[in-house]
Parts: C-alpha cells; structure tokens; sequence
C-alpha cells in the first residue's frame, strides 16, 4: 500500500502547480504549494503514508463536520436543522446572497461558512472558551491525538481579517438564526478552524466516520451511526462545496475539503483519509489533494456508488 501511496503522489504532483495557496487569510500563504501528502488507516488501524504525510497545517472547513456532530449531540437534531438545512447551495463556500435574497430562512447547509457560523452557535457552554475547549476536546477524541491546538497566528489573522463571516454572523442574527453574542460565536468558529492537524490527525477523523461514530482503536461510542451517517452524507452533497456534484461522480467518496489544503475521506466500513496539498483550485479545493483521492478511488475501488 505504501507504494501505491507513494506513486500516487509522484503522479499527482505535478497537479500542484495549477493552483494557488489560500491568501484571504494572510497567515495561510506562508505554505508551501508544493507540499504533497497522504495517508490512510484502514479498519485494522494499520496507518499507511507518502509524501508530506506529517507536514502541519490548519484544519478550516473540515472541522464544520466534528462543529456539527457537537451540535446535535448537545441540541438533538431537530433544533439544529430549524437552524440550517440539508441542502446543497451550487453557490462559493463563502458566499453570503442567498442569505439577503429573502428567500430563505435559515442558511442552506452547514457545510458552507453561513451554515458553520450557525451551528457554532449551537455548540454549548458558560463562554466562548468553554464552548471551544468542549469542540477541542471532541476533536482530539475522535483523531486520537491529544495534542491537537489552535493555530494561533492563523486564528488571530483570521479574526482579524475575516469581516464577510463577521457580516453573515449579524446578518444570521438579524434573521434570527444565531442566538447569542456574535462575536463569541465567530470566535469559537475562528479557533476550530484553526485548529492544526496533519493528514494522519484527519485520516483518523475520517476513519471514526467511517466505523459509523465509534473510535476503532477504543471501542467509544460517541455518536449514533444516524448521526455519523448524517456527517457523511453531508460530505457526499456539500463537502467539496460547488464541485461536490463532479466530485462525487469522479471520486465517490464522502469528502470535506478546507482552504488549509486538508482533504478528509471517510470510506464507509474500509477506511479514512486525509491529503494535503495546499495549492487550490479556484473553488477552494487542493487541486493535487483532489488527484490523489481520484486516483486512489479508482485503484482501490472506493467509490460508495
Ligand atoms: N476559515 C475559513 C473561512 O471561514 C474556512 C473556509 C474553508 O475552509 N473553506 O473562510
């Protein structure tokens, strides 16, 4: 397996120089385009790995998947989705129009940052500490990594500069979507997506997704297969945000991308994933990490479909 990794990469490195590192979030464009990593763990928890498989980088939008299992696990299901809905958008991941059509009542899906922003406000505690450091500790459960921390130079540019997510957040308020202080909510949503990971942290993620909610290593239950399923399905329609549609066609496994480079996969009952490449695509999406995970569905015939 190593050596299909290992030339999967090879082939797909190339891939990086067709995209371009995130710059919105300044402290993002200190990565390397070039970097090139992955790694799978398989349900024997045998952890296979190529290229910049331990490079560090923060997690983004691929924690909006652990942000949501929090949320319904503290609020149940039925609230949460009164607060966002299940369907996919066609729109960019940061897009804030189709909040201001008046069409909608509540964001589209939570997988897009005006979804994310609300079910962070779902996630429960005295402050928005409290709140993060219940996410963190879910966080580090669930990847077996004790370690896991925030990234806080990407947190501080992030919170510094992220004024389209601040005006979803108040425009979420105003709709009556967001409760609370907003600029709380944006807190604990800037700290999980700065949180700093690497591909074995986040093929662990997937992997705990992939045995429907339960940590293999340990046995724990922490969420239902109904949720787990949930998560997943998410990831199928709205993971790869406006290519979900193509992706799953090419790839066929539930993915979620952020704009770190970070791609997570969880093959239902055989295995997680995690790539990074942060070069990206012009929809937000590592464009080698992309290739890697076509090419591995299509070798080890991953597709779910
Ligand atoms: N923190 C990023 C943002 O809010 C997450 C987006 C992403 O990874 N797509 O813009």
């Amino acid at each position: 397996m190593n050596k299909i990794l290992e030339r999967i990469i090879i082939d797909n490195k190339e891939l990086t120089k067709k995209g371009k590192v995130a710059d919105y979030i300044p402290a993002l464009s200190k990565a390397n385009p070039e970097d090139l990593g992955v790694c799978i763990i398989d349900m024997n928890n045998n952890i296979y790995t190529a290229g910049d498989y331990d490079k560090k980088f923060t997690i983004q939008s691929i924690s909006k998947t652990v942000a949501l299992m929090l949320a319904i696990m503290d609020n149940g299901e039925e609230k949460v989705f009164s607060k966002v809905g299940m369907e996919p958008t066609g729109d960019a991941f940061n897009s804030i129009y189709k909040l201001e059509t008046g069409d909608i009542s509540k964001p589209l899906n939570p997988m897009i940052n005006a979804g994310a922003i609300a079910v962070s406000s779902l996630i429960k505690g005295g402050s928005s500490e409290e709140r993060f450091e219940r996410l963190l500790s879910l966080f580090r459960k669930i990847s077996s990594n004790d370690n896991l921390k925030v990234n806080e130079e990407v947190y501080l540019s992030e919170k510094r500069t992220g004024n389209k997510n601040r005006a979803m957040g108040y425009l979420l308020k105003d709709m009556g979507v967001l409760e609370g202080d907003v600029e709380e909510t944006l807190d604990v949503y800037f700290r999980q997506c700065s949180i700093e990971v690497d591909c074995i942290d986040i093929a662990n993620i997937g992997l705990f997704l992939a045995n429907s909610g339960t940590i293999l290593k340990t046995g724990e239950n922490i969420v239902s297969e109904h949720v787990a399923k949930i998560v997943k399905t998410f990831m199928v329609t709205c993971g790869m945000y406006n290519s979900s549609g193509e992706f799953a066609i090419r790839v066929g496994i539930p993915a979620k991308s952020g704009v770190g480079g970070g791609i997570m996969g969880a093959v239902p009952r055989r295995m997680g994933i995690g790539v990074y490449g942060p070069a990206l695509d012009e929809r937000g999406n590592s464009v080698a990490g992309y290739g890697v995970l076509r090419d591995l569905s299509r070798e080890l015939n991953l597709s779910i479909f």
